[in-house]
């Protein structure tokens, strides 16, 4: 999925949770104008909650730009009409005021067609100021009424604002995770990827150098893998990848990190584990390996090599890395399906 993309499905997110608020609070007006006798009002907003109820479908199916302008053109079009018929003071013109920040945080039309068409609400807005503020209604309502329309109004604008922000906030924030899932994360077994690992890597090196604690590597290629893709096809080849991380994975404690190194070699650090306490390990993963099964019931046998390096005191990570793989390219030569243990370090 792509960085667009994310952004552009929480934007729908945000507008079906507007569409929603906008539809009860209409519901809550078509009562209440019922009640008070103003039935034309009460039709009024039959008709705008029937508009978020499109808008609402409209976004389950994709038509984000449409619903878009259904909602902008019936948050205008409403405050245009009651501010007409029941006057200024209604305060129904606040809602003109939302409509200006989610148009502009909308990645559905380019920078000018947005600053234009929010230049147009707020003319509008503007023009009612300048032109209906001190006009008489089309149909006046009594003080009281009128000052506790204004009340709700003023408080469901803010409520609005608000509440649209938070869930905004809350967006962005399962986008940011999401895309930070999968830039760490390998994408075919769901383990680690390599650039995270060199990261998780560094963090742990530098815990090691304020206080020294054993860690071991392991490096892990699966064998004749190439034979496999080749005889089995490409999609047999990803089952094994996954397979394999599958055992990996389960076969190491939680502090532990395997990672996808490359294309079917795998990276397991231990911390806190010597050598001596590593080998069984690798041993037990490659025991394990052995023993998986296609589901299909292909008649395959998976195998991989290991090499193993215990990480010297003051060694780099990386060199231990290379001892490891130097380890794992011997026990290809002695014909594979081992775990190889790298010559000590030299620091
Ligand atoms: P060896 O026993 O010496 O390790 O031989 P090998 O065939 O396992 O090693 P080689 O490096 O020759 O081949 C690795 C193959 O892995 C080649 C490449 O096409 C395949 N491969 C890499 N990434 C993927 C992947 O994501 N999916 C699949 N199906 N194959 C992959
Ligand atoms: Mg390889
Ligand atoms: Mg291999």
């Amino acid at each position: 999925m792509s960085e667009q993309s994310v952004a552009s499905g929480a934007f729908a997110r945000l507008l079906l949770s507007g569409a929603l608020l906008g539809g009860v609070i209409h519901i809550a007006f078509a009562l209440l104008f019922y009640q008070g006798g103003a039935t034309t009002m009460a039709w009024v907003n039959v008709g705008s909650v029937l508009v978020y109820v499109i808008a609402g479908r409209l976004l389950v199916a994709g038509q984000v730009g449409w619903a878009l302008a259904a909602m902008a053109l019936e948050i205008v079009g409403h405050a245009v009409l009651a501010v007409r018929m029941v006057g200024w003071d209604s305060g129904f013109h606040f809602y003109l005021l939302i409509t200006i920040p989610v148009l502009l945080a909308s990645g559905i039309m380019r920078w000018p067609a947005k600053v234009g068409l929010a230049t147009l609400i707020a003319g509008i807005y503007v023009a009612m100021d300048w032109y209906w503020r001190r006009a008489m209604p089309l149909h006046p309502l009594d003080a009281d009424t009128l000052r506790h329309l204004h009340q709700f109004n003023l408080v469901s604008t803010i409520t609005v604002l608000g509440g649209l922000t938070v869930v905004y906030v809350q967006l962005i924030r399962d986008a940011e995770k999401r895309l930070h899932r999968m830039a760490t994360t390998d994408h075919l077994t769901g383990l680690m990827n390599r650039r995270s690992l060199v990261d998780a890597l560094e963090r742990e090196q530098a815990r090691r150098l304020r206080k020294p604690h054993p860690m071991t590597v392991i490096l892990v290629d699966i064998d004749h893998f190439k034979l496999l893709n080749d005889t089995y096809g490409h999609a047999v080849g990803d089952w094994a990848l996954q397979a394999v991380a599958g055992v990996l994975k389960k076969g190491v404690r939680e502090m532990d990190f395997v990672a996808r190194w490359g294309g079917e070699e795998f990276l397991i650090v231990l911390p806190f584990a010597d050598g001596a306490q590593a080998n069984p390990v690798a041993e037990r993963l490659r025991e394990t390996i052995r023993t998986i099964e296609h589901p299909g019931r292909l008649p395959l046998q998976l195998g991989a090599t290991l090499g193993v390096a215990e990480v010297g005191t003051e060694e780099d990570v990386e060199q231990a890395i290379q001892r490891a793989d130097a380890a794992l390219y011997q026990g290809k030569h002695q014909g594979r399906n081992r775990v190889v243990i790298a010559e000590a370090a030299l620091i």
